[in-house]
Formats: structure tokens, sequence, C-alpha cells
């Protein structure tokens, strides 16, 4: 057989399978076992896929084929996330808008035209990856999350919320990207790569002392300054009040004229390079309630007094143990405002700039506006230390513009509501890893904040309320049949621009009903899936009922805090219940540098060129035997992949090569039973060795252990290769029933065992075995048959064994070759006669015994040096045998010209048997010279040379 291209074969099994329509056809196969529900986590849909999605994918696909096998109906519909950030940033990116007024600038209409224009192009390209890694899934009716009737389930559910009570409108504090203009939520950030070190400037401000009481007890004619740092020195102009450590001591402490406050632990470092003195140390207490002067009288008219307050949350590891309260740029900020009933000042706007009243920086970027605040409050004295720090700063993860912590009215789900169902359900769900469960997912509930979802944004599903523009009544819609009868107008489309049109009278009075401008987060859509996909409650009543919760999701570690974490909420709140039974967490494949693979990094293959050079299933067992598949990350590495075939595929399909050319030279008939009870040792111990395999196997499948699985099948190829095959050698050469039998009978229950992982292998060589089905697809998974297995030869077989590397071991160590024949073994070990046997064969020791201490003669007589000197020749015509590309039934001559007439007497000895070992028809002593040879060699041995020439015999 030729050499094998992998990726060749692959396609054409592609067109097999697609011509043949095999995946329909297993869909189709009854179901003995009834439904097993999967649900295809929706990707976004920008540029072509990354190894993240093809090892999603492919663990969306092993276990779906596995229980296909097993009897169960698996629906597998692929879905694609359509909207949200992701998208609306590529498509700013290709028509050139900087930021939000651009997209207001070109019109809605377009934008929205366009959004959909690149999500309809972009999920083309994800076809030829889905067939080349052997995903089978239904791309032609895949759900979109832009569908009209998916977003009309998508309001159904926020409706649904709404009426329960658990929405609210609020003022809370989130993160927010200034470039796309609205808030970020909590798990978006918590997703992959959102937080970057980033080199930032910190500052000491002075905070005047104008507390006269204070002043006076403790003599201070000095002027006398609260220091407070930050690294964010814009904030500076809305500060409301001091935060001091409730359990901290604090030194006063006079330098060059001033007088200092700062927390004891830090006076050293805060005052490093100044000439100071200690005045007195006070306590936490003695300086609560302390009045200051605020750097900025913006806000004086919204605060009488502004003073120090305890918090627990401040630090003394770091700045002076004085930091500042400022309620709308952070969460511990928003909780001290609260408890302090500070006011919450919101002057940033929705672009990140200062609004009008902060004169200093009015209109200016945040971020920019921070040199020139710097520079007034150095003019005014009233800035202590400006230093650099490098610091874990959260990036937008979709522009990668510096996020700022904003005040906010938004609309939030009540998560702290659902918390104790939350939990509880969470009990019902399978993780793997096991660890996920206690540990991130039940954390991420316990700290989860409310979920803002609302987006001030444009591609996204419309938030359905409507408010008087007069009295600020609200109405809510959880249908288009609902909107339509209360407007009388036609519901075309539930996307901004469209939906905006549509405005009705107040029932109140004389007011206009009109839509709230905020769209839904995109996680709403994504957790929406289970009863969007289906237009449940509209449609599809009993599928989506009796498709709740999933048996199965797959999805990597970032989506702990994300999809799986909006599934449940939604499915808790909507329908007291978790959303999904099973759960495989895989962690991140990153660069081969160990980076976040990055194109500007050059720091991972092409998978479309790793696909094409190597094939679907090498990248599907690199990828399913990776730590990944146990939630841990991994660097992607293209050799890894590689190794694959020298690894696994060549072995199996070598096996598969040497099965079917003594079968053919035989004439095996594949009906041949094997006999009830096999009486060969090795028969017996591969056949129990691949039943177990086979056991193993599908336990780990049906604990969704899939690397652990895809670890047992090297080790199953190498017994089979490497031992059985190996030693068996012999009874295949002449033809035993037995033998080929039990290869054939290995060969294909291997075949449908791995068939979910390496799909597409296992078609070609069932076919070539001669499997009944059109396809191995269309088996049935195979039942273990437990008389097979004997544990008892398996345990003799791995005594055999390890002898054999031993003494292998101690051969090599002597220098001795493996062809030279030696006399006797002893072993410590008691074997049966046919092991003995297989050692003697392995080992080529004249004779092994059992016996109290392990010995191994190693004296060379001359007869031994003979048989070796022999063996030596055998295997040289065997090589040229090879080279020469003749196969099993050729037939050859021999040409053999020796130097030594002594070794020519050996050889005219031993003829018969280099004959019969070699398949020589004639064996003729003469001159090399003047004859054509299909193959020509030359031997030295101790005695002497020996030059052979090979000739196909006539
Ligand atoms: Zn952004
Ligand atoms: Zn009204």
């Amino acid at each position: 057989m030729a050499k094998l291209n992998f990726p060749e074969l692959e396609k054409k099994i592609l067109k097999f399978w697609q011509e043949n329509k095999i995946f329909e056809k297993s869909l189709k196969r009854p179901a003995s076992r009834g439904e097993y529900v999967f649900y295809d986590g929706p990707p976004f849909v920008t540029g072509v896929p990354h190894y993240g999605h093809l090892l999603g994918s492919i663990a969306k696909d092993i276990i779906p084929r596995y229980l296909t096998m097993k009897g169960k109906r698996v629906r597998r519909v692929w879905g694609w996330d359509c909207h949200g950030l992701p998208i609306e940033n590529k498509v700013e990116k290709k028509l050139g808008l900087k930021n939000r007024r651009d997209i207001e600038k070109i019109g809605l209409l377009k934008f929205i035209n366009e959004c959909k224009s690149y999500v309809a192009e972009t999920s083309a390209e994800w076809n030829w990856y889905v067939d080349h890694i052997g995903r089978w899934v239904d791309l032609e009716h895949a759900y979109r999350t832009m569908d009209l009737d998916y977003m009309e389930s998508v309001i159904w559910a926020f409706k649904q919320l709404y009426d329960k009570g658990l929405i609210y409108k609020g003022l809370r504090i989130s993160l927010f990207c200034p470039r796309c203009s609205t808030p970020v939520s909590n798990f978006e950030i918590a997703m992959d790569n959102s937080y970057a070190d980033r080199e930032d400037t910190a500052i000491t401000m002075k905070f005047k002392v104008i507390d006269e009481t204070f002043l006076k007890k403790h003599k201070i004619k000095k002027p006398c300054y609260l220091l407070a740092w930050t690294t964010t020195p814009w904030s500076c102009v809305s500060v409301m009040g001091l935060a001091i450590g409730p359990k901290f001591s604090y030194q006063l402490v006079e330098s060059s004229g001033e007088c200092f406050l700062i927390t004891t632990k830090r006076v050293k470092e805060v005052m490093a390079g100044c000439q100071y003195k200690i005045i007195r140390k006070l306590s936490s207490q003695e300086i609560n309630g302390l009045k200051y002067e605020h750097l900025y009288d913006y806000y004086h008219n919204r605060l009488k007094d502004f003073k120090t307050y305890p918090a627990a949350y401040v630090s003394n590891e770091e700045g002076t143990g004085i930091v500042t309260i400022n309620g709308a740029f952070g969460d511990v900020d928003m909780e001290s405002s609260q408890k302090y009933g500070l006011p919450i000042i919101v002057n940033v706007d929705e672009e990140g700039k200062f609004t009008e009243e902060v004169k200093v920086a009015a209109g200016v970027y945040i971020k920019d506006a921070e040199k020139l605040i710097i520079d007034d409050l150095k003019n005014r004295n009233l800035l202590f230390k400006e230093e650099k720090i490098i610091h874990s700063y959260p990036f937008c993860y979709r522009c990668e513009t510096p996020l700022i912590y904003r005040g906010q009215d938004s609309w939030f789900i009540d998560v702290q509501k659902l918390k104790p169902r939350l939990f509880e359900t969470n009990k019902k769900i399978h993780w793997v890893p096991e660890h996920f469960k206690n540990g991130r997912f039940k954390e991420g509930i316990k700290t989860a904040p409310d979920w803002c979802i609302s987006r001030t944004r444009y591609w996204a599903t419309a938030m359905p309320i409507w408010q008087c523009d007069k009295c600020g009544g609200r109405e809510v819609f959880g249908s288009i049949a609902e909107i339509e009868k209360r407007s009388g107008q036609k519901v075309m489309d539930l996307h901004r621009p469209f939906i905006d049109e549509i405005k009705f009278p107040c029932q109140k009075g004389d007011g206009t009903m009109i839509r709230v401008k905020d769209v839904l987060d995109c996680w709403l859509d994504s957790g929406s899936m289970p009863y969007a996909e289906r237009h449940y409650p509209f449609a599809n009543k009993e599928e989506f009922e009796k498709s709740f919760p999933a048996d199965y999701i797959s999805e990597y570690t970032g989506q702990v805090r994300a999809w799986f974490y909006v599934l449940h909420v939604l499915a808790n709140a909507l329908f007291h219940s978790h959303a999904f039974k099973n759960v495989v967490v895989s962690g991140v494949i990153m660069g081969t540098d160990g980076r976040k693979m990055s194109k500007s990094f050059h720091n991972f293959p092409d998978p479309a060129e790793v696909i094409k050079k190597y094939g679907g299933d090498a990248l599907r067992l690199y990828l399913m035997g990776s730590p990944t598949m146990a939630g841990l990350d991994m660097n992607i590495s293209e050799e890894g992949v590689k190794e694959q075939i020298k690894k696994i595929l060549l072995i199996y399909w070598n096996c598969l090569t040497y099965y079917l050319t003594f079968a053919e030279v035989h004439h095996f008939d594949t009906k041949t039973t094997i006999e009830k009870s096999p009486s060969n040792v090795l028969d017996i111990w591969i056949l129990s060795r691949s039943q177990k395999f086979l056991k193993n196997f599908t336990q780990l499948l049906d604990d969704y252990h899939i690397p652990e699985a895809v670890r047992l099948v090297p080790e199953f190829l190498d017994d089979l290769s490497r031992w059985y095959i190996r030693r068996s050698r012999d009874r295949f050469k002449e033809g035993d029933q037995a033998a080929l039998a039990t290869l054939y009978r290995v060969l294909m229950l291997f075949t449908k065992t791995t068939a979910p992982l390496i799909p597409f292998i296992t078609e070609t060589v069932y076919q070539k075995l001669g499997g009944e089905k059109k396809s191995v697809h269309l088996e049935d998974w195979p039942v273990a048959e437990e008389s097979l297995i004997s544990d008892k030869a398996e345990e003799k077989m791995r005594i055999t064994r390890e002898i054999a590397a031993l003494i292998l071991a101690k051969r090599a160590e002597k220098g001795i070759k493996v062809r030279q024949p030696l006399s006797l073994l002893i072993i410590d070990k008691k074997l049966p006669a046919e092991y003995l046997k297989l050692l003697k064969d392995e080992l080529n020791i004249k004779e092994i015994r059992c016996g109290k201490k392990m010995k191994l003669e190693t004296k060379i007589t001359a007869k031994l040096k003979e048989e070796g000197l022999v063996r030596e020749i055998v295997r040289q015509i065997q090589k040229m045998r090879k080279s020469a590309g003749l196969v099993q039934k050729d037939v050859i001559e021999l040409v053999l010209s020796i130097d030594n007439s002594q070794l020519e007497k050996i050889i005219e000895k031993w003829s018969s048997h280099i004959k019969k070992e070699t398949i020589t028809h004639e064996l003729i002593f003469d001159q090399l010279e003047n004859q054509v040879f299909l193959a020509q060699t030359e031997i030295t041995v101790d005695e002497g040379k020996i030059k052979i020439g090979l000739k196909v015999s006539k």
C-alpha cells in the first residue's frame, strides 16, 4: 500500500459522508434509548475560528457521536451569536467609524444593515473548518440570535422577569468603556485576558485640615494636610470624603514648615527623600470626622462638610492609609457613599469626557485631563508627590480601551434575590472537572453583583419597554403581537431603528409612549438559547419542554462566569431549574510562547494550515488528549499535532495493512469465527485487552472524562502492534486462522470504539475490513464480552513483558545484539510453557527455565555464533526484499559471493533455513559481477565479507 496521506484520505471520507448523507442517516437511526439533549454554545461571528473554537467544536462532536452509536438520538443544531459589541466593533472598523457619534452620523439604518451583512459573510467561512475537523452538526438550520423569532423569545423572557419583579432600574457603578460608550458586565471582564499591566500616574494629594478644634487641641500652628493617594488622578475633582482605616494608627509629621497625616506603617515610604520629624501618634478615632478643604469647589453646594470616615477596605500596604471616596468611580466608594449619605457625582459623559461643571478640564477625555489636573494641583501647592506605577488594569475586551468605573442609570436583573436557588440547583450539575462546581462557579455566584442587562448601543435585541414622555409611565411587552395590538402598527423587526419608530399615545394623558433607547446585553441572547432557538413559547412548546435542561454542554473556562452563568441565572429565574446536567470545561489554548494567541505575535500555527497538513483526526487526537480537556491551559504546538500521526494513526494503519496483507495471501474469510475459547496465549491476551479497552473507554466517555479515554488509545495500539503482532509473526506467515480471526476481530472492535474520536480513519479502516453497515458511524456501540476478559492471562503477560524488557536492557548493557542467540536464562517467576516460548523468541535464548534467582548465561559458543551469523544474513535479505518493494508472495533468487571458504561452508549448511525464511527459490554461490540485481548488499563479519544479490524468481 502506498504511503498514506491522511488529509487526502479524509477528503475522500468527507465526500463519502456528504454523498451518502451519513450524518443525516445517523440522526434517523431508531433511537432505542431515547433523546439526548445537547446545546451548542453559540460562538460570536467574528472572523474565522481559532483553536479554542475548534477544541470546543470537537468536544461537542465526540460525545454526541458516541451516544448516537449507543442508541440515543442527539439533535445537533449550530448556533450563531450575532449581536453585541464584538460585531459592532468589526463593522465600525470596516466602515472607519471612531465612536458612537460617528455611527449616528452615518445613520443607524445603514449601520444595522452593515451588521446584518457582516454576520452573513463571516459565518459562511466557518463551514470549511467544521467539515475538516469532522464535526457533525446541522449548519444549514443554524439558529441566529438576530432572527426575529429568536429575539421575540428573548423579549418574552425579559417580560417574564419584569413581571416577576426581577428587573429594576437603578444608578449603579459598573465598568464602562468610554470608546464604546457602554457599560461592560462583570462576567465579560472575567473572561479572557481583560486585565493587563499598564503604567499609570499615581498622585499623593494634600487635603488641608480646617478643623479648628483638632488644630487647637494638638497645638498645630503650621498648615496641616491629610495625605491621600490615588491611581486615578482625574477622579480627585469630585472627592466627597476621605476614608481612613479604622484599625490603623496615624502619625502627625512635620516637614519644610508643613504638617502631614499619614498612617504609621507608611511614614517611611511616603516621606522618603524628605527631612521630617514625627510630632505625635494619633489613633484612627482621633482623626475620624476630621474636616478638610475640598480640592475643587464644584460640588460645595451638594455637601456641607467634607471630612474623614472609617472604612475597612483602606489598605496600609500601599499609599498613605487614606483614600478618596468618590461614589461614581468604584464599587467600594459607592458602598461608603451610601453608608455615609454622600452625594454620587456623575461628571463623566458617555465618551469618557468631563462634563461642563468640571471647569479645570471640561470636555476633555478623563485620561487626557490628568495632566491638566496635576499641573493645577501643583500650582496651588496641593500635590505632595507624583509617581509612575505599573498595575493590573481592565481593558475593553473588544476595543482595548482602558475601562473606567462609571455610575450610570441602567437596568438590572436582581441576581441577589435568585442566589439561594442558584446555589441549590448547582448541586444537581455534574461538572467536569469536578472542582469547578464548588470552586469557580459557586464563587462566581457568591460574588456576583446584579446583572446589568441594558446597553446604550445599537446592534442587539431592543429593550421592550416604552415610556411616556410626559408622565413617565412604563409599558413592557413580551411578544410582537402585544406590541402590535397596543400600537396598532406592524412590527417587522425588533432591531433599532425599526422598533424605535413605533410610538403610541399614553393611556393616562396626552403624552406619547416612546421606546427607551437601550438595547439588551447580548448575553441575555446567549443565555436564552434553550427556549429562543425553538421560538418558545410561541412555537415548539413540547419540543422545548422535552429538551430542557440539556444533558450536555461544553465550553472553555472563560464561559464558567459567562455563558454557563447566564444560562443558569435565566433557567432558574424562568423555570426554577438548572439549564444543563453535564458540563465539560476546557482550558485555554495559549500561543507557542505561552502568551495569548495573537496574529501580531506570530505565536501560533494557522489552524487551516495545520488541518491541511496533518488532517482532522490528528488535530482531534491532539486536542482531545490534551490537558485543556481537563480544564487546564496549554500552549499550542504544531509538533504535538504531528506526533499524533506517528504515535497513533500510522501504527493503527500499519496494523490494518499487516492484517490485510496476510488475510489476502491466506484467503482469510472474515466470516471465520474464532474458537469459543481461544487456545493461544497471545490470542487470549489480546482479546482480553481489547475488551478491557472497550470497557474502560466506554466508562470514561460515560463520565465525560475525554482526555483519559484518549490516553488509552496509544497504550492499546502499542500492545497490539509491538507485542501481539510482533510475537505472532510466524503464525501470520503460516496463515494461522485463529491468529487472523483474532486480529480481525480486535481491529474491528478498536475501530468501532474509536470511531467517535477519530471519525475519518476509522471509516476507512471499517470499510477495508469489510464492515456490514454503510458506515462505521451507523454501527451500534459494541458490548463488552466479559467471557473474553482474563485478568490472569493479562497478569502473566505483564510479567512476561517485564522480564523481556529487563533482559533486553541487560543485553544492550553487555553489547550483545538480540540476533545473537544465547543459551540459557533462568527467571525468578513461575510462568507456563507458552509464555516461556514467547520469551525465548523475543529474547533469542535457547532455553528458559523457572528457578529461584534470575540468571542469564552470556557465554557465546561457536555454534551460537554461527546461528547469530545466519540470523544476520536473513535479516539483511529481508531488508533487501523490503527496499526492492517486494511483498509476501514474491519468490526470489539469491546470489552469494563469499571470500572465505569456512564461511561459505557454514552458509551452505544453513541454506535451506535461509531459503525458507526469505522465500527464496534458489540460492547460488557465484560472483556478482556482470549480473543485474533488484537489490544488492555487502555484509562484513569477523570471518570475512559476504556479497548478496537479489532477483525475482521467474
Ligand atoms: Zn470598547
Ligand atoms: Zn403618560
